[in-house]
């Protein structure tokens, strides 16, 4: 169930950014957690659209 507010699921084949240093990641291999956080510079990336 949402928690309300965006949860992360890393998707295969997406693109995740660091807004502080600008690491760019892609998901070549999905995990099955329901909320799933990958963080850089302790602050949570964001998908990249
Ligand atoms: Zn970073
Ligand atoms: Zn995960």
């Amino acid at each position: 169930m949402p928690k309300g507010g965006e949860i992360m699921v890393a998707k295969k084949g997406e693109e995740y950014v660091c807004e502080v240093c600008g690491l760019a990641v892609n998901i070549v291999d999905e995990c099955g957690c329901e909320e799933c956080a990958i963080v850089c510079c302790e602050v949570p990336m964001k998908k990249k659209e």
